[in-house]
């Protein structure tokens, strides 16, 4: 991370991802950030046991490299959205905008989700100033979380062929095993989920089931990153760290306003 005159400066590390002009959008990495132990080092779940000054320390980090305040959310795998106040902690030392798996912002103020193998997805309208973080779990594939935030995004004036998505780092479908019945209940309301583990027993998978969710919604594009947390160990896992303990990474994103200055 550089500042503004040019300075190295302690930063998270991100994987950034194009949303579009005067949108920073990102998915943090388990690396840059404050936490010891099984949180080492960029954990920014304050839910996970995690020394809390450490995951606001984190927090800031993320915060600096977005270029706004971040709002975060109570996610509790619902299909429920929430709108960014610019208020990362009010007096009272709040941490959450509420329980909601869905973060809404507008230009200015930004939004995170808190991931460990359920999908964050980024969404942006760049030319209407209107920004998204997503949580998708497989509870939040089923209840369409995805769906409700385009919607609430179009509801506030954004135009959907002018959205654009990212499917960020998550668990994938070779590595999501589930039961077959399971599998089958997701599969009955989005097909693209159905998938096999390497062992050939039943899977899901939810990269694609959020993909094919966001294209349905008449998101203009829709990429992916295409980079599972089992696998690649610059994530937080917690199929395969969770019996130890571990962090939470996050996607986060924000439209810069017009005319404001920030570092990176
Ligand atoms: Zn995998």
């Amino acid at each position: 991370m550089t500042s503004s005159d040019g300075r190295h400066v302690q930063g998270p590390d991100v994987l950034a991802v194009d949303l579009g002009p005067g949108v920073r959008a990102g998915f943090t990495l388990r690396t840059g950030g404050v936490s010891r132990g099984v949180h080492a080092s960029l954990n920014l779940g304050l839910h996970v046991g995690d020394d809390p000054d450490a995951v606001r320390a984190n927090r800031a980090r993320v915060r600096d490299w977005v270029g706004a305040p971040v709002g975060w959310a109570n996610q509790v795998h619902g299909r429920s959205v929430v709108w960014s106040d610019g208020a990362e902690r009010d007096a009272a030392g709040r941490d959450s905008l509420g329980d909601a798996d869905a973060v809404l912002a507008r230009s200015g103020h930004g939004a995170g989700v808190m991931v460990a193998d359920c999908v964050p997805v980024l969404l942006a309208a760049a030319g209407d100033g209107l920004v998204a973080a997503v949580h998708a779990g497989r509870r939040g594939v089923e209840l369409g979380v995805v769906a409700a935030a385009v919607a609430a995004l179009v509801g506030a004036g954004a135009r959907p062929e002018r959205l654009r998505a990212h499917v960020g780092p998550a668990v994938c479908g070779r590595c999501y095993e589930v039961p077959e019945q399971m599998r089958d209940e997701v599969a009955a309301r989005v097909p693209q989920a159905w998938a096999v583990t390497r062992q050939g027993t039943p899977a899901l998978d939810l990269p694609a089931a959020v993909a094919a969710q966001l294209a349905a919604a008449g998101v203009g594009r829709v990429d992916r990153t295409d980079v599972c947390t089992v696998e690649d160990a610059r994530f937080y896992s917690h199929r395969r760290d969770g019996a130890s303990g571990t962090g939470r990474f996050a996607g986060v994103v924000a439209h810069r306003a017009p005319g404001s200055r920030t570092a990176g």
